[in-house]
């Protein structure tokens, strides 16, 4: 028997977005343990907008468990919230919201700025560095400066060490900010890794002295890019029977509900869905085929083999939670009667 290290980790209650939050608890277990074989377990709920401090238990139910290769039998547990019952989900609960298909595939691109002393890591205490131009994809001290290609290596290793389906990562257009691209079939699967890899990296930057900046406009209405979580998504229907008369009826459905996709697609994206920068404006939905600048791009992969495939939502933001987007995207895929 070993002694394992199980950090349980959840969402609070804190709107419009929530907080990670976790904890350790400490036991034994022959070998790494299966998810099946980790309790629930509880916290304060008056402490994180859970719960009113009369009654204020919550549960902690298990949903997927990871290898923390920072620490000695270390374990990473994300956690759904569940009310007293065990049963019932609490109304923080995103993740509750997806329906469960396995035959649902998600990539997201998670965008996010490095963050210290109050601005992005690498820029002059006062003013601006060079405009953007060499920073994306970029190379060299004047670029990136000095520990960020530590951090996001750092990062990509700790996240492969966990089982995590990472497909890249790249420096973006402003100075300071960065992207990794999740990819997962289920329709949980790339949410849950989302939360668990932006937890890896909001702890591992905690050595550095340096935060992370989930804002989708953290410089504003300047000429500085913002940051998206672009959202691709396919079905089994999409991949396997789609056609151009069910696209332009799930695009039907996408505008239809336009405004219900913008509520959970993260906080504050007035600022940067605006038209600019390979957006579209928050009031407008269009789609087009390799149209950076539209609410959904159509890869030309899926028009050349006879609109089958996946589809691109540029709309998400950095700051949005990946359950509420998954779940929304999915209630709107249902709604479109397949032949
Ligand atoms: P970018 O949008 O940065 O140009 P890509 O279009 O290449 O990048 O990224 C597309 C993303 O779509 C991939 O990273 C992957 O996660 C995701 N993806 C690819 N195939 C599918 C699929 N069949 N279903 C859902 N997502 C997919
Ligand atoms: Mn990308
Ligand atoms: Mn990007
Ligand atoms: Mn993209």
């Amino acid at each position: 028997m070993a002694k394992y290290k199980l950090e349980y980790i959840w969402l609070d209650g804190y709107t419009p977005v929530p907080n990670l939050r976790s904890k350790t608890q400490i036991k034994e277990f022959a070998s790494f343990p299966k998810l099946e074989e980790l309790p629930n377990w509880g916290f304060d709920g008056s402490s994180t907008k859970q719960a009113e401090g009369r009654s204020s238990d919550c549960v902690l139910k298990p949903v997927a468990v990871y290898p923390d290769s920072t620490r000695k039998n270390g374990v990473l547990v994300m956690c759904e919230v569940m009310m007293p019952d065990g049963v019932t989900p609490h109304v923080s609960n995103t993740r509750a919201t997806i329906m469960d298909d396995p035959d649902t595939w998600f990539g997201f691109e998670q965008e996010y700025f490095l963050y210290q002393d109050g601005r992005p890591l690498g820029f002059p205490e006062f003013g601006y560095p060079a405009p953007q131009g060499p920073y994306y994809t970029g190379v060299g001290y004047k670029n990136v400066g000095d520990i960020a290609r530590q951090i996001v290596e750092e990062h990509l290793d700790l996240c492969l060490d966990a089982g995590i389906n990472h497909e890249g990562i790249n420096a973006e257009v402003a100075k300071g900010q960065w992207e990794f691209q999740i990819f997962g079939k289920g329709s949980k699967k790339a949410a849950d890794e989302i939360w668990v890899a932006r937890y890896i990296l909001t702890r591992l930057c905690e050595k550095y002295g340096v935060d992370i900046e989930w804002h989708c406009k953290p410089l504003g209405a300047t000429d500085w890019n913002g940051s998206g979580m672009h959202s691709n998504f396919s079905t089994k229907y999409m991949r396997e029977v789609g056609g151009k008369e069910y696209f332009e009826k799930l695009m039907g459905a996408f505008e239809k509900f336009a405004n219900e996709h913008i509520a959970v697609y993260g906080p504050d994206n007035h600022m940067r869905l605006t038209g600019l920068h390979e957006t579209q404006s928050i009031d407008k939905f269009n789609y087009g085929v390799a149209n950076r600048g539209a609410s959904i791009r159509v890869p030309h992969s899926f028009v050349n083999n006879g609109y089958k495939g996946y589809l691109e939502d540029r709309r998400p933001n950095s700051q949005g939670d990946p359950y509420a987007i998954a779940g929304r995207i999915l209630k709107t895929i249902s709604t479109v009667p397949t032949a």
